[in-house]
C-alpha cells in the first residue's frame, strides 16, 4: 500500500486481498481511465482485460488519449460495481453498496505481436467470452490500427460497502419510515439478432452462455437477499 492508495474516509471499507481485486476487475465489464491533458483532467469509460497482474486497454492508433496513456502520461483506473441503494432514515445518512477499485500506473505499449494478440484474446474474452473461438482471428491490418497497452496492477486500492442502512440515532430521524436496501444487479436480456445474420442461424453460444451467467448471477444474488427480507417480517 502506498500513501496515495491508503483510504483514510471510511478505512474499514479498505480491502487488501488481491483474490478480492482480481474479482472485482474480472467482473467489470467497463473502466473508467482519468488522465491530465492539457492541463485539464479526463475521465473516458474502455472496456478492459485482467492478464495476470496487469490490465489491458485497447483502443485507436488515432486516438489522443491512447497516443498519451503510450508515451508514459500518468494514469488512474477505476472499475466500480453499484451493489444496492441504502436508505436511511436520513438523506444525510442514506449510501450505496459497493466495491471498487482504484490503479495508479503508467501503461507500456504491448509491441511484441505474439503477447499484442495475447492481450487483444485476454480483452475479447473478458467482455465476451467464448466469442474469439467463434469468430475469425484479427487480420494484420486490424492489429496494426490498435494500440494495446499494459497496466501493471502495483499501486491499487479496493473500498468495499456491503452492509445494511447505519444512521447517527435520534437526530431526528422519523421512526415510522422504512430503511434498508435496494439490491441492484447487471442483468442480461434475450439476445436481438441483427439483420445480418444469414436466416436460420442460431444465436451464438457465447452470447447464450453469457446471458444465462449473467442472469444466474443475479438469480443466485436475489435468493441470498430473500431470507433477510423474510427474517424481518412477522
Ligand atoms: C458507486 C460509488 C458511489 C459513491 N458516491 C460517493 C458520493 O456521492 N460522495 C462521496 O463523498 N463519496 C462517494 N463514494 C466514495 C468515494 O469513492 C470516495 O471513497 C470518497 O469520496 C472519499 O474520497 P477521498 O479522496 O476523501 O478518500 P481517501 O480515503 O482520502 O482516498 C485515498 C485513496 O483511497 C483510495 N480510494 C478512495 N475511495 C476509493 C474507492 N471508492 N475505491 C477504491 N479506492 C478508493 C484511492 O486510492 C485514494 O487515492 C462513492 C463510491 C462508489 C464506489
Amino acid at each position: 500500500m502506498t500513501d496515495r492508495t491508503r483510504v483514510t474516509r471510511s478505512p474499514e471499507r479498505q480491502r487488501t486481498d488481491r483474490a478480492e481485486l482480481y474479482r472485482i476487475l474480472d467482473d467489470a465489464l467497463v473502466a473508467h481511465v482519468a488522465i491530465v491533458r492539457d492541463g485539464l483532467p479526463r475521465v473516458l469509460p474502455m472496456g478492459f482485460g485482467r492478464g495476470g497482474d496487469a490490465i489491458y486497454l485497447h483502443g485507436s492508433t488515432g486516438s489522443g488519449i491512447f497516443r498519451m496513456m503510450a508515451s508514459g502520461s500518468p494514469i488512474s483506473v477505476t472499475v466500480t460495481h453499484l451493489d444496492g441503494l441504502v436508505y436511511a432514515r436520513s438523506l444525510f445518512d442514506s449510501s450505496m453498496n459497493y466495491r471498487s477499485a482504484v490503479v495508479f500506473g503508467t501503461a507500456t505499449i504491448v509491441a511484441d505481436p505474439a503477447e499484442k494478440t495475447e492481450a487483444m484474446r485476454i480483452v475479447s474474452e473478458h467482455l465476451m467470452p467464448g466469442r474469439t473461438a467463434e469468430v475469425r482471428p484479427m487480420t494484420k491490418r486490424e492489429l496494426a490500427a490498435t494500440l494495446v497497452l499494459r497496466l501493471p496492477l502495483d499501486e491499487v486500492s479496493v473500498k468495499v460497502r456491503a452492509h445494511g442502512a447505519s444512521e447517527e440515532p435520534d437526530d431526528g430521524e422519523d421512526r415510522s419510515v422504512w430503511a434498508g436496501v435496494l439490491p441492484l444487479r447487471l442483468t442480461a436480456l434475450a439476445p436481438e439478432t441483427s439483420p445480418l445474420t444469414a436466416p436460420g442461424t442460431s444465436v451464438s453460444a457465447s452470447a447464450t452462455a453469457y446471458a444465462a451467467r449473467i442472469a444466474g448471477a443475479a438469480d443466485a444474488a436475489a435468493a441470498q437477499a430473500e431470507p433477510a427480507v423474510a427474517a424481518r417480517m412477522p
